[in-house]
Formats: C-alpha cells, structure tokens, sequence
C-alpha cells in the first residue's frame, strides 16, 4: 500500500494513524462486542464517546464555559440557513462580509428568512483580499454580522479578527478551525463542516455563545433550533455517530500532536514553502491574492501558460500528488494543506513544480 499526498479541498486527507485507529476499531470497538458505529447512540459507550470528544475539542480550541459545542449533520450550508433563523427575527436585517465563494452561499441560504445587507465584498476586484474592515458598512440594527473566515475555493485568509462592537461576529470556519489559535470569545457563532481540518463529512461543529441561545429567532421546527440540540446535547434525534467518533479521533490526534500552535507553525511552514515557489518562479506560477490575505490552508494558483495545467496535475497525480485541480468557480491549480498534510507533503509539491517548471519552462 502506497498512501499518496491528498491536496483535497474536503473531503479531505487524514492522519494515517487515525485511520488505522478506526480500521483496527471498525469490527470491535473496545471490547464490547459490536462496532462503535453499530450501537445505541443512547449507550454508555457512545455516550463517553461524544463527550470526550466533546471535552477534547474544547481543550484544543479553548473554548470558554458560555459557549455551547454542537456536534449537528448538514454541512456548514445548512448552518448558514440556520443561523439566520436562530439569531433574527423574521426579516431583520443581518450584515455580510464577502470575501468570496462561501459567503456568496451564506448570503443565498439567509436570503429567505432575513433581510440581507452587504456590508463590504472585494467581489469586483475578484475575490483577492478580505474588504478592509475601515470600509465595511455595517448596520446598527443588524441581527450579527457574518464573515468566512478562510474562503476555501478563493483562497483568502482573514489574519485579524474584525471588531463588530455589540453586534456578535458569526463566522464560518470551515476550512481554517483547528489550524491557528483562535480567540472563541471575539465571535458570537463558529461554525465549520468537519471534512476540511476535523475529520470526516457528515458532521458539522457549531459553537455558540450561550446568551445567543436566548434569542427568540422565528417560526422554525424544534429540529432547526440550536437551543433544542444544545438542551439535548446534540442528540436530539440520531447525531452521525461513525463522524462524531472518527472527528474525536482526530481532535486526540492533534491534542498529541501538541495542539494548535503546534499545527500554527507547521500551517506557516507549509504555506510559505508553496508560497515561495510561486513566488520565485519567474512568472512560470502566479496567485492573485493579495500577500496580506493569502489562506494557510487553500492556495490556488494558475500556470502562465494555461494549457500546460492539465498536465500539471496529470503528472503530479502519477507522482503520487493527488487532487491538485483547481475548483471549476476560478480553475487553475489549488493545493489544500490541513493539519493532516505533513511539511513533508509540502516539500514533495514544491519538489515537483520546480521538476515540472525545468521541463515545460
Ligand atoms: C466546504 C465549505 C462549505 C460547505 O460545506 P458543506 O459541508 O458542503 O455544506 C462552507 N463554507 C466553507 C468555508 C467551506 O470550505
């Protein structure tokens, strides 16, 4: 077995010892007899299961007593629906920050329930940096005002935590949460899909100041209502188990690893090592974001002679390079380093664009 570097976007690449981890549990869970994924989610043995994984994930990202930990399915998409049924009331105006793709979806999934206001989008300058907070016009009486932390598909990072005053900052950490200290207490919500940097699809985290919780929000059904699952410790109805155990193996792993500021240096690592080929290849690669809002953990970027991408990621593929190919919204290449990329992964990448910038440069 020859385990390849995955650049995926999400689904994405896993620790290999997680994934042994789950192999060697998959028939047998502990000793008891059955797969952890086969039983009552209700059990003992489940039950100390989601709350360790629950306790750990609040070690690795400090997150403060107030602020509930859902563990929902759904995807961040549905969160982005969710949010704006929970927080405001029927039409209330909610602020958006656009820095690309994903709070583009943001804004489509509130539309029905709120009235959406952009406050800043660098859209007509193509997604290549977050809006400057000084220019954000943010509304008095908005509900919260939501921002994507990392944009995925763009590839831009906010380095800062924009200060929102009284309103709370809800954000979407898909694809950036684990992989640098995070101050929990700037933001009123976090939320993020676990197939970037925590794990399997399926599962969707969700922290939320408890005060928010006490908001009335609007008409919804008990199972759209956070204070209904945060009551009911995310077990209001079956929660994907097989996600919340593998996410616990994975959130174990990084605690071992030595916990965020431990994946922070290597995320910096990783990222200027690609940087800096992009950088220094004459023009042979370029990305478009500006340097101050350039994402840790999704880089894409374009070949300057467009035709000679496919090829790129052909070959990388044969050389053991996997899911290079950029997202179709803004094509090119695009190179995902989560947490579980080791630097090693890094410097093979950086390897093979030199190789293939001597050979078709
Ligand atoms: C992947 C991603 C999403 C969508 O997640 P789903 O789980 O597919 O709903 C939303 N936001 C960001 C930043 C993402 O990276």
């Amino acid at each position: 077995m020859t385990r390849a570097y995955n650049f995926s976007a999400g689904p994405a690449t896993l620790p290999e010892s997680v994934l042994r981890q789950a192999q060697a549990e998959m028939l047998e869970w502990q000793g008891a007899g059955a797969s952890i994924v086969e039983m009552s989610h209700r059990g003992a043995e489940f039950m100390a299961v989601a709350a360790q994984a629950e306790a750990d994930l609040r070690t690795l990202l400090e997150v403060p007593d107030d602020y509930a930990v859902l563990f929902l399915s759904g995807g961040a998409t549905t969160q982005q629906a969710l949010i704006p049924l929970n927080l405001a009331s029927a039409g209330q105006r909610a602020d958006y920050v656009l820095s690309g793709h994903w709070g583009k979806t943001a804004v489509k999934q509130a539309s029905p329930y709120v009235d959406v206001h952009i406050a800043a989008s660098s859209e007509a300058t193509g997604f290549r940096d977050v809006p400057p907070p000084a220019d954000w016009q943010l509304s008095t009486d908005a509900a919260y005002v939501h921002i994507t932390a990392n944009e995925t598909i763009h590839g831009v990072q906010y380095r800062t935590v924009p200060d929102t005053g009284a309103v709370p900052l809800v954000a979407d950490f898909s694809s950036s949460i684990a992989s640098e200290p995070l101050d929990v207490r700037r933001y009123g919500v976090i939320y993020a899909g676990a197939q970037k940097n925590l794990g399997p699809v399926g599962l969707t985290v969700v922290l939320i100041r408890r005060d928010l919780l006490e908001r009335s929000g609007q008409a919804r059904a008990d199972i759209f209502d956070y204070r209904s699952h945060a009551a009911r410790d995310s077990m209001l109805n079956t929660p994907p188990t097989w996600n919340w155990y593998l996410a616990g193996l994975m959130f174990k792993w990084m605690l071992d690893e030595g916990g965020v500021q431990v994946f922070a240096a290597r995320n910096a690592i990783k990222a200027g090592l690609v940087y800096g080929a992009i950088d220094t290849s004459g023009g042979f690669y370029r990305n478009e974001v500006v340097p101050s809002a350039r994402s840790r953990m999704n880089i894409p970027f374009f070949l300057a002679d467009a035709t000679l991408e496919a090829r790129f990621v052909a070959e990388a593929k044969a050389g053991g390079l996997l899911a290079l190919k950029g997202h179709k919204a803004v094509g090119g290449i695009r190179a995902s380093l989560y947490n579980a990329m080791p630097v090693a992964g890094a410097q093979a990448l950086v390897a093979f664009m030199a190789d293939f910038q001597q050979r078709h440069g």
